[in-house]
Formats: C-alpha cells, structure tokens, sequence
C-alpha cells in the first residue's frame, strides 16, 4: 500500500519492483555483470531517447550534470545566451557565470513562453555566440519551452544546451532532428526512479567543443566517460544500485515508447487541469505552453498555500509543492509525472477539492473529480 501520495515535481514514486532492484546485493563497478548492464541501460535509453548522440550514466543530482553540460562545452570568455523564464533557467545562467563565461540573459515572464521574434532578434545581434541555455521544462512555473523553435533560431555554430530534468519522456523531443547538442535529465522525475543518477547527451558537434574547451574539469570531464565507456565502465565508482534499477525501469519505458508516454503525461496532466478549472482555481502557467509534469495554481482569495499544503498532508497524505522563488508563497504545484496513472489524480484532487472546501471554499463535493473524469472520457 502506498503509504503517502507523492504529487510533486520530483522525486516521484518508484515502482516496487523496480525498488527490490535496489535491494539485491552489491558487486563490482569493475567486472563483467556491470559492463553489461551498463552497456544494456545505455543502448535502451538511447531507443527511449530516439537519439544516436553519444550518452552518459552521472552518479549525481540534475544540478550535477547541469554543471557536467556547462564546463564540457565552453572555453573561458565564451558568449553563452541564457534563456530564464523561471529559477532553474537562472541556475544554468548562475552556473556558466561561475566558470568565468560571459552569459547573457535573455528574460521572458513567469509562467509564459518567450517572446521568440525577440528572441531571434537577439541571436542575430550577438556575434560569436558559443552557446543557448533553456530548460525544456521550466518546473518552476509549469511551462515548456519550444526546443525545435529555439533550435531554428540558432546559427549552426551555437551550441543548444538543454535542460531536460523535469521534461524528458514527458514532453516531445527529436534531439537528434532538432539538433540539440547537449541534453541532460536526472532520475527522480519522469524516469520514475530515486534521486541520484543523472544522464547527459551530447552530440558530435558539443564532443569537438569539449575537445577545444579550457574551462576546470575533473569528476566531470566527459573524456574520462567516453574512455571508460570502450570498457564496459564508468570513471569513478557509480550508484551501482541504482544502476541495476535503472535497467530495470529504462527497459520498461523503453518498451513502452517515447511517444506513448508523452501521450499518458498529457491526458493526465488534462485532467488535472480540468479538475482545477472546474474548482474555479486559476492557473498560473500560460495556455499553449502548459506543461504535462507540473502544474502551478494559484490558491483561492483569503486561503494560503501553506494552509492547503498542510492540510493535503496531514489529513490525506498527499504532498503537493509550494512555489518556487518568488512565486513561494503565490502558487501551489501539483506534480504528475513518472508512474501517474488516472486514479492518483482523481485521490489527488479529492484531497485538494475537500481541504479547500474545509478552508472555506465554496464548491460542491465532486466537481473536481468530475471534471476529471470528463476528461478522460474524452481523451479516449
Ligand atoms: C529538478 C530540476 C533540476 C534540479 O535537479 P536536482 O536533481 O535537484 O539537482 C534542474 N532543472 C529542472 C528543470 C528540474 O526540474
């Protein structure tokens, strides 16, 4: 039985079977069983990645291997464009300028997609432009960013670097069709496995700029990688466990396909949104840039966020997010991601629908869920 509801935009739950992965013994980083696990987790996440880019397995959180994408790709004084609309695109600009790079920022609101005629402006007034940043999906503010519209926009001598770590197998993507050169992801989000193991992406062109690139590497020199790759290995000791769960659930996904889930995200995150609506709740993310893993809501008049996450927790066990940075105390987040299935959403919503209603929100019990149902009837 499941002993809380995890409705947040990472970590999400994991699948027992998949945890018992975990639990089984510990064996070496430097024999044969790991090579050919890893060689198996490798190739299958390229097939769920469609992507023929070359791929890496990182023992670390997303923000690791956001940094492991920065210092790979650039040169000291490099121009790197950072596109923020939301905190974690202000990490990766935070992280280039740690390393000495001259970022420039390029703004678009909170909870909105970017301005891309201004945008495409902005490119063609940079000279040397060594890279781009942007989040795919920006889990501060529920909202997806147009990767193939940015990827237009770029000359071909600018590197695309995107976050994916909330938004890989959620969101569509065509890495390789679009040319994205370095893409990351982590494990605890819509992979639906536990916090610890990050994968980068890169593509032949981000390999030659690594091969130029002055910037201060050691654990995450990418070279180390591709050398201990050609022996079945990784650099330094990996999460091995973790690993072997990863197999477990890579294979799974795999099978099921990119475009497949994609699909289940967005008739998920339909009927949660469905279900808000029908609350008279507003949304705080845009419509046509609304994301499939997160959705951000602002609460009703005289009711806190807190008072809702509280309530949520103590009395149904459901955990739902705050906001993020300056929108802490302006939005609650419900996150749907990894192993959601329709009925997790409508015990989410009951949960939501009846603390509010306790708070002093006048709805009638049921029209969340309702709604939600509507929704998936619909969607078939
Ligand atoms: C969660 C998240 C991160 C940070 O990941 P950590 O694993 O906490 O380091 C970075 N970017 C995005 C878009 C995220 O959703």
């Amino acid at each position: 039985m499941q002993t809380k509801y995890l409705a947040l935009p990472g970590p999400t739950s994991v699948d027992n079977e998949v945890l018992k992965e975990m639990a089984s013994e510990v064996f070496n980083h430097r024999g044969k069983e790991f090579s050919k696990i890893l060689a198996n987790l490798t190739a299958k996440t390229q097939q769920f990645l469609n992507t023929k880019n070359e791929l890496h397995y990182l023992t670390a959180s997303g923000t690791g291997a956001m940094e492991c994408a920065i210092v790979n790709s650039f040169s000291k004084g490099d121009k790197v464009l950072a596109l923020i609309n939301g905190a974690f695109g202000q990490r990766y600009a935070d992280i280039a300028k740690s390393y000495g790079l001259d970022v420039i920022e390029f703004y678009g609101k909170w909870g909105q997609s970017f301005d891309y005629d201004k945008l495409k402006e902005t490119v063609e007034n940079i000279n040397d432009l060594a890279g781009i940043t942007v989040i795919q999906g920006e889990t501060s503010t529920g909202v997806v960013n147009d990767l193939k519209k940015i990827s237009e926009i770029k000359n071909d001598k600018t590197l695309l670097i995107v976050d994916g770590i909330s938004s890989i197998g959620a969101e569509n993507i065509d890495i390789d069709g679009w040319g994205i050169d370095v893409v990351i992801t982590g494990s605890q989000k819509v992979l639906a496995l536990p916090p610890g193991l990050a994968i980068i992406c890169l593509s032949k062109k981000a390999l030659e700029a690594y091969r130029q690139s002055d910037l201060p590497k050691y654990y995450w020199d990418i070279g180390k990688y591709k050398k201990f790759t050609e022996i079945g290995q990784t650099p330094y000791t990996p999460a091995i466990s973790l690993i072997k769960a990863a197999e477990k659930q890579i294979e799974k996904i795999a099978n099921q396909g990119m475009d497949s889930e994609v699909k289940r995200h967005e008739t998920i995150a339909n009927m949660v949104r469905e279900g808000i609506k029908a609350l008279g709740l507003e949304l705080f993310n845009e419509k046509g840039c609304r994301s499939n893993v997160v959705t951000p809501i602002k609460p009703p008049e005289g009711i806190k966020v807190s008072q809702i996450r509280k309530l949520m927790l103590d009395k149904y066990k459901v955990e739902v997010a705050g906001g993020q940075g300056k929108l802490k105390e302006s939005v609650f987040r419900i996150g749907h991601l990894g192993n959601v299935d329709p009925l997790f959403v409508i015990s989410v919503l009951t949960a939501l629908e009846m603390s509010l209603i306790e708070l002093g929100h006048n709805v009638k019990l049921g029209t969340a869920v309702t709604a939600a149902q509507k929704a998936l009837c619909n969607s078939k």
